[in-house]
């Protein structure tokens, strides 16, 4: 699993999201204008880079016998769900919040403050998500966690772990796409297109997410891989755009993180393998720790490293035999 603060501590990479050439599958850049690593076109210099096996300047993994490219998952829960999905949301609820659309959509006067308008819109995302039957817990949506200030791009805390995140983005995107459907006619032709193009950026990713948590696992079946690859590379396209957008107005919004970069390196070898980079991510690896720490604490403290290994291998035997007689 591509666990991105492990990797480059076991790799000691040089190309690693620190590092100007930030990625270790190609030659992406910060700097290097010709290697942008935020451009997602389908001609963009650096796929023209992408390591091969052979190629001397490719990772140290690749002098460990039985590795190959295959190998190397992409972990979509560290990149999306704790990722890049926390700018989208809060800079999406900036975005809206800064044109006067969110204040509007959540019943309060245009002049209302960000407090009152992003405590309204969390209100309202519990009710969404209970009337749904999904699980949102207490969100409470403030400006610190938005991290909302004017001076720094929003991003989610991280205090809103990564299942309910994406619950979260869900909602976001409902608002995203109604208030695109409601927009008034007689507003500037630049608005309508900036909430078309920011409606269709989350549904795009949405849609993609949706489709790997229904899809099979762990191939997808043809048609899934095919639209859910479209629909990834569609979203980072519009991101972007929306990016540029932002930087051209000086504002501080839709950050383009080094991870956006490597979840269209995932989109690829999805593209190619056909793998559901859900059944490939940390979700079950961070229930299993769960299991494992609720089994510690039923040990008694002196003992404790004894008894749970024992305990941890008569339930794995039992899950085996139970396996076998299924
Ligand atoms: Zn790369």
């Amino acid at each position: 699993m591509n666990h991105l603060n492990r990797c480059k501590q076991i790799k000691e990479s040089q190309r690693t999201y620190r590092h100007n050439f930030i990625c270790d599958w190609c030659w992406a850049s910060k700097s290097v204008e010709l290697l942008n690593y935020a451009d997602f076109a389908t001609n963009a210099f650096w796929r023209t880079t992408i390591c091969s096996k052979s190629e001397p300047s490719a990772s140290p993994w690749r002098e460990v016998f039985g590795f190959s490219r295959d190998r190397q998952c992409w972990d979509c829960m560290h990149l999306v769900h704790l990722g890049f999905l926390r700018d989208i949301t809060a800079s999406c609820l900036a975005d809206m919040f800064q044109t006067g659309d969110l204040a509007d959509y959540v019943n309060l006067a245009p002049g209302a403050s960000a407090a009152l308008v992003f405590w309204r819109v969390g209100a309202l995302a519990e009710q969404w998500a209970k009337q749904n039957q999904l699980d949102l817990g207490a969100v409470r949506l403030t400006e610190e966690r938005l991290n909302y200030t004017q001076t720094t791009y929003p991003c989610l805390d991280s205090l809103v772990k990564a299942a309910r995140g994406r619950v979260l983005f869900e909602y976001v995107c409902k608002i995203c796409l109604d208030v695109e459907r409601n927009l008034p006619a007689d507003r500037p032709a630049s608005d309508i297109y900036h909430s078309q193009l920011r409606a269709s950026m989350c549904w795009c990713l949405s849609a993609c997410l949706s489709i790997w948590s229904k899809g099979k696992k762990p191939k997808l079946s043809q048609q899934e891989k095919e639209k859910s690859v479209w629909l990834g590379r569609s979203h980072l396209v519009c991101y972007a755009a929306l990016a540029a957008g932002a930087l051209a107005q000086h504002q501080l919004l839709y950050k383009v993180r080094p991870k956006c970069h490597y979840f269209e390196h995932a989109l690829d070898e999805c593209a190619l393998w056909g793998n559901n980079p859900l059944s490939q991510s940390s979700f079950l690896d961070e229930d299993n720790m769960k299991s494992l720490r609720n089994l510690a604490v039923k040990c008694h403290p002196r003992t404790v490293k004894v008894t749970w290994a024992r305990r941890y291998i008569l339930k794995k035997v039992l899950l085996w035999h139970k396996l076998k007689a299924e």
